[in-house]
């Protein structure tokens, strides 16, 4: 897993921006009781009997965006794109990229490479349906792409894909390969397919996560600034952020019975988010992941 980040196109202009777009803003479009770490305390099957809040809180993200005028990838489960099929169709009308965040935010590395093919083809299917427009990028669920699936990335690229932003390489308990590459690279051998990691920074020799989490959160705003402009610093290619619609929602029911580390991560500083996102927002001018490719 260690390919050279040579070759690879150059970042382009972005139609929506006019200039080229070095930091990428990304969205993973799932609910407060979809997240990894509450995995353990809600079943995947009573996800139906809690009060939806996703199509709420993703347009309450739209509305940032337009605030502060950048524009981001908004990874989306299929299972939100089959519910909320407007919402997808506006999500691209104002501009942003869509694309697929899986059905039901299965871990690839708990997948069978058939089931992770046939997930990833009909989530493709559905996001295109529901938005009108095509889908090029792939997230998965809690950066579960690592060395555990060697297969992944040529599945995505025989679908259709051009890219995935599934790497998080960082030493963290749930996923990420500390020795992953950091810039974008060609993971499958002749093949296109781009793998765009997270941001990460290196201070001191040590290389550290700057791509949001509940870090962020806890973070005072300067922190999480300087930590960013040290992943500019130390990276080439684009500096890649994401966060979801659930953690500008201070409002969301407590999931009970969740561990306290899980829930401690979960809802750290939630009522301070969106204005720490409008900070920062306005700080650097952000776009899609697409154009920070160089694919848009
Ligand atoms: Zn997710």
């Amino acid at each position: 897993m260690t390919p050279p980040a040579s070759g690879l196109p150059r970042p382009v202009a972005s139609a929506t921006e006019g200039e080229a777009t070095r930091f990428a803003m990304s969205v993973d479009v799932e609910d407060y009781f979809q997240v990894w770490a509450f995995a353990g305390v809600v079943a995947r099957r009573d996800w139906d009997g809690f009060a939806p809040r996703v199509e709420m809180n993703t347009r309450r993200t739209l509305d940032l965006f337009d605030r502060t005028g950048a524009k981001a990838t908004f990874f989306a489960l299929g299972w939100v794109a089959e519910r909320y099929p407007a919402l997808l169709r506006d999500i691209a009308a104002r501009g942003h990229e869509v694309a697929s965040h899986g059905y039901d935010h299965a871990k690839v590395f708990d997948q069978s490479p058939e089931e992770f093919r046939a997930d990833a083809a009909k989530t493709k299917r559905l996001i295109e349906d529901a938005s009108g427009a095509a889908v090029r990028g792939y997230r998965a669920a809690g950066f579960s792409i690592d060395r555990r699936t060697p297969w992944a990335h040529e599945i995505l690229a025989d679908i259709g894909y051009a890219y995935s932003s599934s790497s998080h390489p960082i030493a963290h308990d749930h996923y990420g390969d500390p020795d992953g590459p950091r810039e974008p690279y060609r993971p499958a051998a002749g093949r296109d397919l781009i793998e765009a990691p997270v941001a990460t920074a290196e201070i001191f020799g040590k290389r550290v996560s700057c791509a949001g989490g509940g870090w962020f959160r806890a973070a005072p705003y300067a922190a999480t600034s300087r930590l960013i402009a040290a992943a500019e610093r130390t990276l080439k290619g684009p500096v890649i952020f994401y966060f979801h619609p659930w953690e500008i929602d201070p409002d969301q029911p407590r999931i009970k019975n969740a561990p306290l580390k899980s829930r401690l991560r979960h809802y750290v500083n939630l009522g301070a988010m969106e204005r720490k996102l409008e900070r920062l927002l306005e700080s650097r001018r952000w776009g899609r992941i697409d154009a920070a490719l160089g694919l848009a």
